[in-house]
């Protein structure tokens, strides 16, 4: 697959140095992974006094964190409302969850702003309609238990989503007004010096390549030299490989393509989407659309990855954008990458102890920006020793691969092509219904 190359690399502000492992040291945590969940878990550990030591392969954001939307969405995936939530995890997980997602939002934005990082963000709000009426209905249905919840959210009728957002055609849903977007590698990067202030040790270029049980805790090998700590994190999501199988193996790696158009017109700027509130449907291959902070409208969404599908899925996503705004000048791709997401059956994340002080979360899906950044803070205070396993907001469970990990791969070869007739059929079906109407 040929990239042109991520807009984020081409626009966000340098990171921090962080040079390689270089010799033997101890610490109270180890993090392997710069990612969000990394940064931010040695970011808050840092602050309360852990002696931290972050190691990441190639550098802070070089994973999903890096290459994402940069949706800030305080929400879970659209499947998951409350009532499906409680019932996977039971009442006292799903309300911790719940109340851990709800405040996300606001999570991210006042670590921005607390420690005066350099993030093109707009906190305008989220936008969710309904790919159907159905959808729509169901959403509005939902509203009143994400309040309950602590959601800040409103439900927007089709025609104030349309007003909103600029694009006609949309049905109506929701908009969560915590939520809104940032240029993520920058914030990934932000996080990354915000850490190093408070005290934490960041070795970029330093893949941990064995993990050993030592005594009291545990020894991190890297090609620079070692790290022994009685506490480490896995936060390498799905770029986990063979440090460790059983993370690797519960979790579907996606691979998710990602488009940012050439600079648009003010006069398209000041249409579509006008208050730089993002927006993504609920079809299950989301639509989904922002503007970046230099005025590229930026779409993408999952593609299978073989053959040089690369040059196709630009001429498919870009067309997916004029499909819902048709009233475009011609559109080109300026730039276009791919990252992966680590997706779990269920879409919940998961928190794994695979020995003592030895744990992994993993699975955020798309949902990872906001949900990273405050699932870091509590496993700080995890590994402080301040709250237990048993008052951590996520169930903390023995490993448990997927029945046949080596198919994991396969997965999204029969999930796009279904999900996406499925959608058609949904989305086709309520324009249908909402023409009988018009025409009655
Ligand atoms: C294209 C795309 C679009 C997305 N859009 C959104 C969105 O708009 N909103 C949203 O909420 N979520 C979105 N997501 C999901 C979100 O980006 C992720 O959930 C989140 O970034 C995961 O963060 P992480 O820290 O767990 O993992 P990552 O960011 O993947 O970090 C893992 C890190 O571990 C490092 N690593 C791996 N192995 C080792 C090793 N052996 N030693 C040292 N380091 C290692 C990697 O180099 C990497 O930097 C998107 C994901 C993708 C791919």
């Amino acid at each position: 697959m040929s990239e042109i190359g991520s807009l984020w690399e081409q626009i966000a502000p340098a990171g921090p140095a962080c040079p390689p492992l270089d010799g033997d040291r101890k610490a109270d945590l180890v993090v392997i992974g710069g990612g969000f969940l990394g940064l931010s878990t040695a970011l808050h550990a840092a602050k309360a006094g852990l002696d931290t030591v972050l190691l990441e392969a190639q550098e802070a954001g070089f994973g999903a964190s890096g290459r994402n939307t940069g949706f800030v969405v305080p929400s879970l995936k659209s499947a998951l409302g409350p009532a499906e939530v409680t019932r996977l995890m039971g009442k006292e997980h799903a309300e911790r969850l719940l109340r851990l997602v709800a405040g996300s939002g606001r999570t991210v934005f006042d670590l921005i702003e607390q420690h005066g990082m350099d993030v093109p963000r707009a906190q305008n709000g989220w936008l969710q309609p309904g790919h159907s009426a159905a959808a729509d209905k169901m959403l509005k249905g939902r509203l009143p238990a994400l309040l309950e919840a602590g959601v800040d959210a409103d439900y927007l009728d089709r025609d104030q989503m349309q007003t909103l957002s600029g694009i006609p055609g949309l049905h109506g849903g929701l908009r969560v007004k915590s939520g809104g977007q940032i240029n993520p590698l920058a914030y990934a990067r932000g996080l990354a010096r915000a850490a190093q202030a408070a005290g934490a040790t960041i070795h970029a270029g330093s893949a941990a390549t064995a993990l050993t049980e030592d005594g009291a805790g545990w020894r991190v090998t890297t090609p620079g030299g070692t790290v022994e700590a009685r506490q480490v994190l896995l936060a390498t999501n799905a770029m986990t490989g063979n440090l460790s199988r059983p993370m690797r193996n519960g979790i579907v790696p996606v691979t998710i393509f990602q488009v940012a158009t050439q600079v648009l017109p003010d006069e398209v700027r000041a249409r579509i989407l006008p208050a730089m509130a993002p927006v993504a449907d609920t079809r299950r291959h989301t639509f989904a659309l922002r503007w970046s902070e230099d005025g590229r409208l930026i779409t993408g969404g999952m593609v299978v990855p073989f053959g040089n599908r690369m040059e196709r899925a630009r001429r498919g996503f870009l067309s997916r954008i004029r499909q819902f705004c048709p009233d475009l000048p011609p559109l080109r791709a300026a730039a276009s990458w791919t990252g992966t997401i680590a997706a779990t059956i269920d879409a919940l994340p998961r928190m794994v102890r695979f020995g003592p002080g030895l744990y992994g979360a993993i699975g955020c899906n798309g949902r990872g920006v906001a949900l990273t950044s405050a699932l870091g803070a509590e496993i700080a205070v995890l590994m402080t020793g301040r709250t237990t396993e048993a008052d951590f907001a996520l169930p903390v469970t023995d490993p448990r691969p997927l029945p046949l990990p080596q198919l994991n791969g396969l997965a999204p070869h029969l999930w796009l092509p279904w999900s996406s007739l499925l959608d058609r059929i949904e989305a086709g079906r309520s324009a249908t219904t909402h023409q009988d109407k018009k025409e009655l």
